[in-house]
């Protein structure tokens, strides 16, 4: 399973694989993901690829499964680096025009293949990584994550003057 040496030529045919109820499980590396790394800070190890092409009870062919990597990205509150596992939960169907995109049903993404022509499986996988990133990551409740007023010190004083007047104000209000 784990080929490291042959993954820039790893191409899948999705729909070949789905007429024949396929199993892709497999490490991708994530190193040469160019549009993956301009989002993230650093995406150096590999994606676990875990997907079932196949056929659903309305013969659409469907590509479903998992596909979890590890990447670095910036805590938006305190600024600093913390690893994530993106999972992307992957629920498509396989479609070779825009009339079948439209057919298709509301629980799949399309996933537009105009042609037969093998695809790149680090190109599919980093499109799923991509749709799935933390839009604002931010540390767990409780780690350690001291906001960033910590490095900027202006910024807690003037929440902490208006947070007063604001209760005092909701406070008149009521009398
Ligand atoms: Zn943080």
């Amino acid at each position: 399973m784990r080929a490291m040496s042959d993954q820039p030529s790893t191409y899948i045919e999705p729909f070949t694989l789905a007429n024949n109820d396929s199993m892709v499980e497999r490490q991708v590396s994530l190193s040469g993901m160019q549009r993956l790394a301009e989002l993230v800070v650093e995406a150096t190890g590999e994606a676990t690829v875990s997907l079932h092409f196949g056929a659903d009870q309305q013969r659409f062919r469907v590509m479903q499964g998992t596909i979890a990597a590890p990447v670095v990205v910036r805590c938006e509150r305190c600024l600093k680096l913390m690893s994530v596992n993106v999972v992307a939960n992957v629920n498509v169907g396989l479609v070779k025009n825009n009339e079948q995109a439209e057919n298709l049903p509301g629980q799949y993404e399309p996933l537009l293949l105009e042609s037969d022509e093998p695809v790149s499986l680090a190109g599919l996988v980093e499109d799923e990584l991509i749709l799935s990133l933390p839009i604002a990551p931010r540390h767990e409740m409780g780690a350690a994550c001291v906001s960033l007023d910590d490095y900027a010190a202006e910024d807690e004083p003037q929440e902490e003057r208006e947070n007063p007047f604001a209760a005092l104000a909701a406070l008149k209000e009521k009398h």
